[in-house]
């Protein structure tokens, strides 16, 4: 290489590195040393565990993937009079770990309503605002309920007593020889406890009584010594039971019998064993019309026949006999109070059966609505994860609940006395049925560790329960008018703006425990539905997405993820790099906030700009050194002439004009249209959440253009990055995020020129005001 042209080349590359300076912005001196280092875009290989040969680097189960299995047979009654329940039950526990186990872990959840329960202690709130008179009298009146486990015996498979030692909500069985892998021991366990009345002290499960008429319509879970999950990430996960942070349980097969008064109604979770035993000739003969009523439900119970059952307080007992295949716990309603209703649902070529009961005190609206929504979450979901596998799930009407088992879950949504319900009620009662059935998916066949995370099954239900709101409404026109949308609460992003752009000290990171954080709601169900709806919509699209999610959902169908093998099979199954948007979205309390600072107007000339001249100066060179360069003069410096105005390109550059007549054939040239317009805009990020950079451009002649720069351009610098566009026409707007996509948090500074506009926050606090 002769002397001249190794100059060139180096000259050359100064040239380009000050143009690649000039794009990107230059680091800002107060920046700590080692900044890039801490990128955003950095890989989580410190968050994430190592992949292992239970969990695979992809996502997927790993060759030696293994759980437990946990097969229940159980006789429960129900002393209606009284409000206690009896159980016996044996457990037959499969070990199928690696691992002999010398102690099981038995989950005893009732017990956190028992006399010395420590939950209550462990809250310091001091006054609230307002007490229930119920939560008052429970609090500071009367003696604490006795809500604990009475636990009559616990027996190995010869009737030979066990040992076990309690604390608290858990139970450790110490069975004589250590539980080897592969093998399976069974043992029983005897128990009782006083149900709680759920309406007064939020429990999950017990009875509302109904003054009026004197009976109670009862809601049961959680009500049986439940063995513990134990696997390859946690070992045995015997965290206690507080209240928040909900339940973590083994797969397993149930025989359940269950005695209450003969006149009531009751349905649970499995296939009905002795329908003939149970059922009357006019059920049996409506229960065969609703197989096939695939439009509509058929009441197998009528509000009439309800109403004349609520007087009867039957002194024989009935037993209705259950079995159940691969569920992860057991949920029944009894009442004689219940209306009954069931339709027929195609999924996947098999038909399920959509079921709702609910005292009369839910109609009109339940026998209107429930099944309904119960049709259209199995559907939705279904085309999202997998086809529903189990053969019926049903919806109860409870006050105030909204909880979930296999097969069957609680939901509120009750008009006022005299029928009327505003919209408000009506909304909130489709959405939570929607909510809970769709825990049937998550976390009830996903099964996740709800003890340990919370959203795993709640911002992913919520997410799916958006998608479901959304079909719901378009298919139900009698609903929602054909060009108005469900009225969904939590989804869109705008949405979750008030809470993540809220006080930091009340904020906690979604991969936090639910005992442990803030705002269990947004946290847990808003912010990461919200998260996944801006992955599908805006920075994966649907078709990347979906395929991505179902690929998750059918990878652990029946099995137990954790949050990285949701996190790796969403890259995996997509090749989008997310590891940027986990970081933030899920492991810091982060917001989005991108603006655009401001727009320079530039012109091209052939003169060297007094930057070149600086450049050329320090390093004593001169124009004849360079190729033939083409400067960009910005109009309100020293460089500017006047005359560069109005003028094309190669009107105002000798270089440009000359370069393109000796490297372009006059075909070429005439092609060429001139841009006019150049201009360097500069956006900001004052959020710390990098997101992809929404713009939609504004010309003169009133028509826009609209372009995505990919998150990546927050790369190499997290505060601001420059653009250079050029246009045959003036620009004169520009909008970030203008259809309100990435939950940016103030919109004040998303315009130029800047409008004078009051941002979504002071927007949604006023509407909250309203
Ligand atoms: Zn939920």
């Amino acid at each position: 290489m002769n002397r001249i042209k190794y100059f060139f080349a180096s000259a050359l590359f100064l040239i380009g590195a000050m143009a690649i300076a000039q794009e990107e912005g230059e680091a800002k001196p107060e920046r700590e040393p080692g900044h890039y280092n801490q990128s955003k875009f950095k890989q989580l290989y410190e968050e994430f565990s190592t992949p292992n040969t239970y969990r695979s680097a992809s996502g997927a189960p790993g060759p030696d993937y293994y759980q437990q299995q946990a097969d229940y047979v159980m006789d429960i009654e129900l002393d209606d009079k009284n409000a206690k329940i009896y159980g016996e039950e044996t457990i037959t526990y499969h070990n199928n770990s690696p691992d002999d186990l010398e102690f099981l872990w038995v989950q005893l959840d009732q017990n956190v309503r028992a006399k010395d329960s420590k939950s209550p202690l462990r809250n310091g709130n001091g006054v609230n605002i307002a007490y229930t008179a119920g939560n008052f009298t429970q609090t500071y009146i009367t003696e604490p309920f006795d809500g604990g486990f009475n636990i009559e015996f616990v027996k190995d498979a010869n009737g030979r007593p066990l040992s076990y030692t309690i604390n608290q909500t858990m139970m450790r069985v110490n069975i004589p020889q250590a539980l080897k892998s592969g093998e399976k021991v069974s043992f029983s366990i005897k128990w009782w406890y006083n149900i709680p009345d759920h309406t007064v002290n939020r429990a999950r499960s017990g009875f509302e009584y109904f003054a009026k008429d004197g009976n109670r319509a009862y809601v049961i879970a959680q009500f049986f010594p439940r063995m513990a999950v134990y696997s390859d990430v946690e070992g045995w996960q015997n965290h206690q039971f507080w209240g928040s942070g909900e339940f973590a349980l083994p797969f397993g097969n149930y025989d359940v019998n269950i005695t209450v008064p003969a006149d009531h109604v009751l349905d649970a979770t499995g296939v009905l064993q002795n329908r003939d035993e149970v059922f009357s000739k006019e059920m049996m003969k409506r229960y065969k019309a609703a197989k096939k009523s695939y439009d509509k439900p058929v009441v197998i119970v009528t509000q009439a026949e309800a109403e004349a059952a609520e007087k009867g307080f039957s002194e024989k007992k009935k037993t209705w006999k259950f079995k159940a295949t691969n569920v992860r716990d057991y949920g029944f309603a009894t009442s004689r109070k219940f209306v009954w209703d069931m339709q027929a649902v195609k999924i996947g070529g098999k038909d399920v059966m959509a079921v709702s009961l609910y005292p009369k005190e839910g109609n009109p609206l339940w026998e209107e609505q429930s099944t309904k929504a119960v049709v259209q979450t199995l559907k939705t979901y279904s085309k999202h994860t997998f086809d529903y596998p189990y053969h019926k799930a049903i919806s109860v009407h409870a006050k105030n609940q909204g909880m979930e088992y296999p097969m069957i879950c609680w939901n509120y949504g009750r008009p006022n006395e005299d029928g009327t319900y505003s919209d408000r009620t009506k909304y909130g009662m489709i959405s939570v049925i929607i909510h809970e059935v769709g825990h049937n998916f998550f976390p009830m066949i996903v099964n996740s560790d709800e003890r340990q995370w919370g959203w795993m099954d709640e911002g992913l239900d919520t997410f799916m329960q958006y998608l479901a709101e959304q079909e719901f409404g378009r298919n139900n026109p009698d609903v929602i008018a054909p060009n108005e949308k469900y009225p969904s609460r939590r989804g869109e992003a705008a949405k979750i703006v008030p809470y993540m752009g809220g006080d930091q000290s009340h904020i906690s990171p979604i991969m936090s425990n639910p005992e442990n954080v803030y705002q269990l709601g947004p946290n847990a169900y808003g912010k990461p539905a919200t998260a996944l709806n801006i992955l599908r919509e805006t920075i994966m699209g649907p078709e990347l997405f979906d395929h991505a999610f179902k690929t998750y959902a059918q990878r652990w169908k029946f099995k137990h993820p954790t949050p990285e093998d949701f996190f790796r099979t969403m890259e995996d199954a997509s090749a989008v790099d997310l590891d940027w948007f986990w970081r933030s979205w899920f492991y810091t309390t982060d917001y989005v906030d991108i603006g655009v600072k401001g727009v320079k107007k530039y012109y091209v000339t052939n003169e060297p700009t007094a930057e070149m001249k600086k450049y050329m100066e320090d390093r004593n060179l001169s124009e004849s050194d360079f190729p033939p360069l083409v400067y960009l003069a910005e109009e309100d410096s020293d460089d500017f002439m006047p005359e560069l105005k109005g003028k094309s390109p190669t009107e105002t550059s000798q270089n440009l004009k000359e370069f393109m007549m000796d490297n372009m054939t006059e075909a070429e040239r005439t092609q060429v249209k001139e841009p006019k317009y150049f201009y360097e805009i500069t956006f900001d990020k004052p959020g710390g959440i990098p997101m992809p950079l929404i713009v939609e451009y504004t010309y003169a002649d009133g028509t826009t253009e609209s372009v995505t720069y990919p998150p990546e351009i927050w790369r190499k610098n997290d505060d601001e990055v420059r653009r250079v566009i050029s246009s045959q026409k003036e620009l004169v707007g520009i909008v970030i995020d203008p259809k309100l996509e990435t939950a940016d948090i103030d919109t004040t500074n998303n315009a130029w020129p800047k409008k004078e506009e009051k941002s979504d926050f002071e927007n949604f606090k006023e509407n909250i005001k309203g």
